[in-house]
């Protein structure tokens, strides 16, 4: 789509824009989140363009690599996109919120069998890569003259048809790798998506991304939190009360059976399987784990 696609008025002009990966790996979580937000975007047949039905908000869907460049130039005001695109494009935008979702690293990966086993053989090696300026700068930080072959696709069959003698990819479960007879050598980055910004918003664009965070960040919340209702003798409480902080403190009721309170409280998924075994060890009954939909505090 051409940035003067994007500037034709679709809805009432005021709306902020945001730039969301047309199809791959951030689709689905993207889409989600705005859903999890209370948008509703659903109702547009216009494939690059949706406006939000219930919230100011208007939806472009563009390539992943397009999108710092857009945010950096205010085509569009805002994008969710992966920080290994923002570290390549090298645009001037400001990161706001990492979003939880499309996590993956940036990593060397060499032939299972071969003659490369450490960092040190890449010398005078040829690496193939989509990402040749991370890759530069991790090269020069790490002292290796390596060439680095760019290719834009397919980067993982690069060794087994001669063009380079390690990669340097995107991975997360490892799989593609393992297919195709390579093993991660070392991590060049962690990513996940993030919201980025164009740095000159205007006071009513900053006022509306302001809203929208506020949702996006009552949804993480309540992704990284479980409500837990357990059945306590009396007797136990205080060291029970101790385990869960809960947000002030736990709710405590008392129970029909007299000696017993039921506890209701949050607590960190992080935490959550240590949290459990130690409520357990100290004689919580009938435990209960909920999740949150929203959390707000
Ligand atoms: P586009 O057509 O939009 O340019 P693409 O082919 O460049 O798409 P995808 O493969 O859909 O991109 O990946 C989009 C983003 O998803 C990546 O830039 C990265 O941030 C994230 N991601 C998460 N896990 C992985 C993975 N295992 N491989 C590739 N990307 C991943
Ligand atoms: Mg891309």
């Amino acid at each position: 789509m051409n940035k003067e696609i994007i500037n034709a008025p679709l809805g009432d002009g005021d709306s902020l824009k945001i730039a969301v990966q047309k199809k791959g790996r951030l689709y689905d979580g993207s889409m989600a989140l705005l859903k999890e937000c209370g948008i509703d975007v659903s109702n547009g047949n216009n494939q690059l363009r949706v406006q939000a039905a219930n919230f100011p908000l208007e939806v472009f869907f563009l390539r992943d690599d397009d999108i710092p460049e857009y945010v950096q130039d205010a085509v569009v005001d805002i994008g969710f996109v992966g920080e290994n695109v923002i570290a390549e494009k090298n645009k001037q935008v400001a990161s706001v919120e990492k979003l939880g979702f499309g996590k993956c690293r940036l990593s060397i990966a060499i032939p299972k069998s071969g003659t490369i086993s450490s960092m040190d053989n890449l010398d005078s090696k040829r690496i193939a890569t989509s990402y040749p300026l991370i890759l530069s700068k991790f090269l020069k930080e790490k002292n290796i003259n390596a060439t680095i072959q760019e290719i834009s696709g397919s980067v993982e069959i690069a060794p087994r048809i001669g063009l380079a003698d390690a990669i340097c990819d995107l991975v997360s479960s490892g799989s593609t790798l393992f297919s195709n007879e390579l093993k991660e050598l070392e991590t060049v980055l962690r990513s996940e998506a993030v919201l980025i910004s164009n740095k000159n918003l205007t006071a009513e664009k900053q006022s509306l991304l302001d809203k929208l965070l506020f949702r996006i960040r009552a949804v993480k919340k309540a992704k990284n939190n479980k409500y837990v209702l357990l059945n306590a003798p009396n007797d136990k409480l205080d060291a029970i009360i101790k385990i869960l902080p809960g947000m002030k403190s736990p709710t405590i009721l008392p129970l029909a059976e007299s000696g017993w309170s039921s506890v209701h409280s949050v607590i960190s998924e992080n935490d959550f399987w240590d949290v459990i075994a130690s409520l357990k060890a100290n004689g919580a009954q009938g435990i209960l784990i909920v999740p949150i939909e929203k959390m707000i505090i």
